[in-house]
């Protein structure tokens, strides 16, 4: 790891591009100065060529020295990059290659991805070189308008313009069950009350502000404004919690904006790009591990929709259920789907269909006594 520090170091020390690019610079200035003298008297322009061809060479030269420092450093970076980082092994169960043949969805995931991360400059970079790549034209604005906001939370501790958003998006937020609104209020309650001699300006902004809160936050909105009776000694009070911590306030309330922000655009709080990139990063020990069995076994793996091993992820990278039929102990799949009787039971729609070929009308359930007919299950979604 050390040899990587060092070589990164000296890579932004000494081999950057800096020098290079003020030597291009240079030598496009002297070509433009050339060009203007030329304009300004079409007379001078066989001494201004003829200076160019003594000056251009050598600044072209330089560039050049400028580069191969440059490649040096970029070629002793990469050769500590593998020295450090062997590849012990390749994980290759089948042949399958399952992204081979979705370029298109890998490339907006990658923009999609920089655009999340508010990377603008490097989406429309990737965009142009990329081709034509399938996004919705207002979602940069809307990821401008997001970051403009986070920004003004984050770094000024400004939270007008998310209290703005969350209020003319009050609607829909509260058909998502959210109090995006209302946290942020209160947290520029408590920003106000522990400001120096804060407490009347947070007096007047809870008369102004929180009471449109009070039919559904009442119980918090009382405990907020008790802590006027314990100004002097907030810390010993029972509301001390309230004002706590208000740091950490502020990035709760920054998160929780993302991902109402992100919902109201029908895109997931996270990218999914970084969801699929850490799952595979978490897996890949296993998978590696796996592959060198297999290898020392002689043995393959030729299912292509499944590993041969369990993975445990995370619950937060859990995104889909699996259904095991009790019947027939199969998991579900797209063509053999969950069924639901009518009684609740559920099983496989395989199962399910078996049960009906002994009886042309009425099938049991397996489970239950209850009897129902084939067109009454339903479909499951999990
Ligand atoms: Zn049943």
């Amino acid at each position: 790891m050390e040899s990587i520090e060092k070589e990164y170091e000296r890579l932004r020390k000494k081999s950057n591009l800096s020098k290079s690019i003020s030597d291009v610079d240079k030598c496009i200035q002297l070509l433009q100065n050339a060009r203007q003298a030329i304009a300004n008297d079409p007379s001078s322009a066989r001494v201004s060529i003829a200076k160019l061809q003594q000056t251009v060479p050598a600044a072209l030269e330089k560039i050049k020295d400028d580069e191969k420092e440059i490649y040096s450093g970029l070629s002793r970076y990469g050769r500590a990059l593998d020295k450090t980082f062997k590849a012990t092994t390749t994980y290759s169960t089948n042949d399958y290659d399952a992204l081979s043949s979705q370029s298109d969805l890998i490339k907006r995931a990658i923009a999609m991805h920089l655009i999340r991360e508010g990377q603008f400059a490097a989406a429309s970079t990737f965009r142009e070189e990329a081709g034509p790549i399938d996004i919705p034209p207002h979602l940069t604005t809307e990821f401008v308008e997001m970051y403009e906001i986070l920004n003004a939370m984050r770094i000024h501790r400004n939270l007008g313009p998310a209290i703005a958003w969350a209020r003319s998006k009050s609607t829909e937020l509260d058909h998502r069950g959210s109090n995006l609104e209302f946290d942020l209020c209160r947290l520029q309650f408590v920003w106000l009350f522990l400001e120096q001699d804060g407490q009347m300006r947070a007096f007047h902004y809870a008369r102004k502000e929180l009471k449109q809160f009070q039919e559904k936050h009442l119980d918090e909105i009382e405990k907020l404004l008790g802590a006027f009776a314990f100004q002097t000694r907030l810390k010993s009070s029972p509301y001390a919690p309230l004002f706590a911590d208000p740091e950490k306030c502020f990035n709760d309330v920054a998160n929780a904006f993302t991902k109402e922000f992100c919902s109201l655009l029908g895109l997931s709080a996270e990218s999914p790009l970084y969801i699929a990139a850490t799952a595979g990063a978490i897996a890949l020990p296993t998978l590696m591990k796996m592959a060198a069995i297999m290898k020392d076994k002689k043995t393959g793996w030729s299912t292509v929709n499944e590993l041969p091993a369990e993975i445990a992820l995370p619950p937060g990278y859990q995104f889909h259920s699996i259904f095991v039929c009790p019947v027939s102990k199969d998991q579900t799949t797209e063509s053999n789907p969950p069924m639901m009787l009518p009684c609740g039971h559920v099983i496989a729609q395989e199962s399910l269909q078996r049960l009906a070929k002994g009886s042309a009308v009425t099938i049991k359930c397996p489970y239950c006594p209850k009897e129902s007919s084939l067109a009454q299950a339903i479909r499951v979604v999990i």
